[in-house]
């Protein structure tokens, strides 16, 4: 590993004052940053229009850190999973998913997670560090060349849903969405992002202050509070009537309507007094319900409920007009799915 600082952890102000005080021209940090982020330059004898003088001195003072995939698997529904080594040896996955309208990415915002909650596999794996805005950003990068590659379709939507609690970190990914949509990244606009929280109210009221674009997902399971504690740990501390009130401020500030992704589980969650507080809890901010399946991470205590208990969740919201789909889960066959991704590799 190198002492070097990594080219891309500057902006271009920053750029350009280091190039200033070196006897540079200010103009070719917007040059450079071009040919890191827009091509992906991986070396920088690639700036075929930077002076040979100023590559010089930027290969002795930088480096520029790259993903690079350490195995790639393919599903036989098409999904393709990536685990993706970082500069510093440490391994995080991110998946395509090919629907008939849709290309996917989704991608990763930690090294493990921070958050404990008891079905999902990644959070078996301790949190290492946060990711970098441009290893998020490179996860982008390398879905939708294998976008074009494999499926001759452009990558259409971006999910954050792998491995890591995107709002524990809450500035680089900010960072990473930045550079995705800008015209001097990729270009993606925002309305194609989604960014699924575990739900940090502290963080979900500071993002609906920063006016972003992005659609919000919280990962919901239980609307009873003792009963998502039991699931979710972490719910002890941020308990759901906080969460309710981020929700409602998220929604007077930005006017996005919330997904609740919620996983029905047999003993758990699959009785009407859940299904009566899932409702009362929709009926509180404008929201949308997406009951996903649950991927089997071999623990006995998590079982999926069977269809006419889903079924009845889905009549029950619809019945007070709250929208309600089941998503079919994909890549399962190479632990790809929502919960799965925990580096098996
Ligand atoms: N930390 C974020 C994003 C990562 S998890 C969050 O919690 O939202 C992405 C989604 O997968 C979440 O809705 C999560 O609750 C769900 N999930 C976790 N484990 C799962 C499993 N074993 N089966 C199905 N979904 C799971």
């Amino acid at each position: 590993m190198s002492s070097k600082k990594d080219i891309r952890s500057f902006n271009e102000d920053q750029l350009k004052e280091i190039l200033i005080s070196n006897s540079f021209k200010p103009f070719r940090a917007k040059q450079i940053l071009h040919w890191i982020w827009s091509k992906s330059a991986h070396r920088f004898d690639e700036m075929s229009n930077i002076p040979v003088n100023l590559i010089k001195f930027l290969k002795e003072n930088f480096v520029i850190n790259f993903i690079k995939v350490h195995r790639m698997q393919k599903s036989s529904d098409g999904t393709i999973k990536n685990a993706i080594e970082l500069y510093d040896g440490y391994i995080v996955e991110c998946v395509l998913i090919p629907t008939k309208d849709r290309i996917t990415a989704c991608v990763s915002s930690q090294v493990g997670c921070s958050l404990n909650c008891k079905f999902c596999a990644t959070a078996k794996l301790k949190r290492m560090r946060n990711l970098n805005p441009d290893e998020i950003y490179d996860q982008v990068v390398l879905i939708r060349k294998q976008s074009e590659d494999y499926f001759k379709r452009p990558l259409t939507n971006i999910v954050f849903m792998g491995m890591g609690e995107p709002l524990m970190n809450y500035n680089n990914v900010l960072k990473s969405i930045e550079k995705i949509s800008s015209k001097s990244g990729l270009g993606m606009s925002q309305k194609r992002i989604v960014v699924s929280t575990s739900g940090v109210p502290k963080m979900i009221k500071k993002i609906a202050d920063e006016g972003v674009k992005f659609k919000l997902a919280v990962s919901l399971h239980s609307a009873i509070n003792e009963k998502r504690t039991s699931i979710m740990p972490f719910n002890d501390k941020m308990n759901l009537k906080e969460l309710e009130e981020s929700l409602s401020y998220w929604y007077k500030k930005t006017k996005k309507i919330i997904t609740y992704e919620y996983v029905v589980w047999k003993g758990i969650n699959d009785t009407d007094a859940d299904i009566s507080a899932l409702v009362e809890f929709c009926k509180k901010t404008p929201s949308k319900v997406n009951l996903i399946q649950y991927n089997n991470i071999d623990d006995p205590d998590f079982v999926q409920a069977p269809v006419h208990i889903l079924n009845k969740y889905i009549k029950t919201l619809e019945s007070y007009k709250i929208k309600a789909t089941i998503r079919k889960s994909r890549g399962q066959d190479i632990d790809a799915a929502c919960g799965q991704l925990a580096n098996k590799s």
